[in-house]
């Protein structure tokens, strides 16, 4: 899907620096409703950062981010969220000795029942309900990547940030994974999603971004340029 009106999630020339040390160089990415973005670069480019920046866990020092055409440079992670913006991180986010409905349940605070939020999960991820009453540190990896997303959506986010949802999950995992992903999109949802490599998150993708030491030298459709570019930039050829 292509942006048009103000889009939902905008980082402006956003600079990030852990320690007084640059991460982030001038980084420029936008984000509209029912789009997905994917965020690819080798590892250490500096996707992470990003993210964090976007869902104002790490602050930026320079630059700005836009949140539905608002400023909210600066804003802390908490606010940011009740504006709407999840962050999924890599390492999915879930309480490993708490059962699978318990997981559920701690999403309560949003105002949304236990059976509610029981229902939905169960809905979009059938095996969750098989497995409810199971710690969640004994899911598959992909288990536990469908309970992270199951409580990030109870929280009925604008904006969706992905770390590397395929990290560690076999291909067909990460494909269904993704799926459901176009699908939370499709509902207007914004979704940028981080990953080093790219294969499973281009087939959903609407427009891609390679970050390569804190920039951003390539964007655009994800087409088969991008794979040249992005062999050049994880190869190291690239300038
Ligand atoms: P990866 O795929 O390895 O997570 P990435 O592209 O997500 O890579 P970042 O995690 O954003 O990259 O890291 C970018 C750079 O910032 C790296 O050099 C990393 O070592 C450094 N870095 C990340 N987090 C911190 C931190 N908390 N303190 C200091 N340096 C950090």
């Amino acid at each position: 899907m292509s942006v048009t009106g103000t889009p939902l999630l905008e980082l402006r020339d956003v600079r990030a620096a852990y320690d007084g040390i640059g991460v982030l160089h001038g980084v420029d990415l936008t984000v509209g409703a029912g789009q997905v973005v994917a965020l690819l670069g080798p590892n250490g480019a500096g996707k992470t950062t990003a993210l964090k920046v976007a869902a104002g866990v790490h602050p930026p020092s320079g630059g700005r981010l836009l949140l539905g055409g608002r400023d909210v440079t600066g804003a802390r992670a908490g606010d940011l969220a009740r504006s709407g913006v999840c962050l999924i991180p890599e390492g999915r986010g879930v309480f490993p000795n708490l059962s699978v409905r318990d997981n559920l349940w701690m999403m309560t605070f949003t105002g949304r029942s236990r059976e509610e939020i029981e229902d939905a999960a169960y809905a979009r991820f059938p095996v969750l309900g098989f497995r409810r009453a199971q710690a969640a540190g004994t899911l598959s990896g992909g288990e536990q990547q469908m309970l992270a997303l199951a409580r990030g959506l109870t929280t009925d986010p604008a904006v969706l940030l992905l770390d590397e949802l395929s990290m560690g999950l076999a291909p067909l995992i990460v494909t269904g994974l993704y799926e459901q992903v176009a699908d939370i999109a499709r509902q207007g949802v914004g979704v940028l999603v981080v990953e080093q490599f790219a294969a499973a998150v281009l087939k959903i993708a609407d427009h891609a971004a390679v970050l390569a030491r804190g920039r951003i030298p390539w964007q655009g459709h994800p087409d088969s340029s991008l794979h040249t570019e992005l062999s050049a930039y994880y190869l190291g050829s690239a300038p």
